[in-house]
């Protein structure tokens, strides 16, 4: 079986979390602040604060930036359920911006039309690894006087016009849980150049403690452990190569499935990398299997595909029905939900394995 996102570890991770095994430091110590040190310098940004998951980075930037009850938040519906739930939480108003076709982040068009002048935070997601559209969401925000938290969950490494994500707007989130590019199992990480808001995020991270027994406000535990954070360090150095291989895979199979009827290819929009997270296709109506078909017939060849995302946020009962949410038509979210397709495109493939997903692909949809 071709898998869609193994998780395979070698002989640095096990070297470090020995470290850590033998430094008897399990909780956040040194590990973590390495992790922190050592990614602020990949995201280009002054401050970073790992958490325990990429949902309450989420939680916790929103906090600390004051979101909470009434506000109202402004993202898109295409995306993990983190980036809407974690704002109900908080007990904001969400609001969805349809998403733009070509490359299924939120479309700022969409975005100037959502946005009112009680929109406090706009939540950009950067899809499967590509960047959204940041000066022109940056420049509604502005505009409107609303703070822009970038959700960089599927992201680690992409640039915008050259700028790391997670450092264009007020903040950032990253994910490390198992499947993600860069990896601790669970964690999370908070990117931002505001000092004061990276000191709030440490306070709120430790029982709203700066030292020992002091606390200045009620706070949470949502400390990483240095086990975890561990297997992040040792992935950080090959980070460049693993984002460096997936796109290479994303290239060959783009080539080999060119030209295939029904099947759209993933855009790599100017001025944007991408890492690859997923690579992600659409299957229309013109190809001779559906997209339901076509994964199912992939999976009899040994080939695993996925369906991120299978509905838009909106579409589930839980959050159509939820209070805060107000829901608004967004056609292409839901026509992308029932076309979209994601293939192995991981950096543990082989040639051999790009060759046999293109023969696949091909032969299933034109052989
Ligand atoms: C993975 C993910 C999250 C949540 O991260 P966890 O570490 O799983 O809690 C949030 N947003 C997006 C877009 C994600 O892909």
């Amino acid at each position: 079986m071709i898998e869609l996102s193994p998780v395979r570890l070698g002989a640095e991770e096990e070297r470090l979390v020995n470290q850590v095994l033998r430094s008897g430091r399990l909780a956040q110590g040194p590990m973590v602040e390495r992790l922190e040190r050592q990614f602020a310098q990949l995201a280009g940004c002054d401050h970073v604060v790992a958490v325990a998951n990429g949902s309450i980075a989420l939680e916790a930037a929103l906090e600390a930036l004051g979101i909470g009850a009434g506000d109202e938040v402004v993202t898109t519906p295409f995306t993990f359920v983190a980036s809407v739930s974690m704002p109900l939480r908080r007990g904001a108003r969400v609001r969805f911006a349809d998403i733009c076709i070509d490359d299924f982040c939120i479309d700022p068009a969409r975005l100037a039309e959502a946005v009112t002048p009680s929109t406090r935070l706009i939540l950009p997601v950067h899809l499967f690894g590509q960047p959204a559209d940041m000066d022109a969401i940056c420049a509604i925000a502005s505009v409107s006087g609303a703070a822009v938290l970038e959700d960089a969950a599927q992201a680690h490494g992409a640039r915008y016009r050259g700028r790391p994500v997670g450092g264009i707007g007020r903040a950032g989130v990253f994910s490390l849980y198992a499947t993600k590019n860069l990896t601790a199992g669970e964690g999370g990480l908070i990117t931002t150049n505001d000092a004061e808001l990276a000191g709030r995020l440490r306070r709120l991270r430790n029982h709203g403690s700066v030292q020992r027994y002091e606390y200045l406000e009620a706070g949470h535990n949502w400390r990483l452990s240095d086990l975890h954070a561990a297997l992040a360090v040792a992935q950080l150095a090959g980070l460049e190569e693993t984002n460096r291989r997936r796109a290479e895979n994303a290239r060959r199979l783009s080539e080999g499935l060119t030209g295939l009827p029904g099947l759209i290819l993933p855009k790599r929009l100017p001025e944007r990398s991408h890492v690859w997270h997923q690579y992600t296709l659409r299957v229309n109506e013109e190809a001779r299997l559906d997209r339901n078909q076509l994964r199912e017939r992939l999976r009899e060849e040994g080939i695993e595909a996925g369906v991120f995302y299978p509905r838009p946020i909106g579409e589930y009962a839980v959050f159509r029905h939820h209070p805060g949410l107000q829901l608004t038509p967004t056609p292409v979210a839901e026509r992308v939900s029932r076309e979209v397709l994601s293939l192995p495109v991981h950096q543990h493939l082989s040639e051999a394995d790009v060759e046999r997903i293109i023969a696949a692909v091909r032969e299933l949809l034109c052989g």
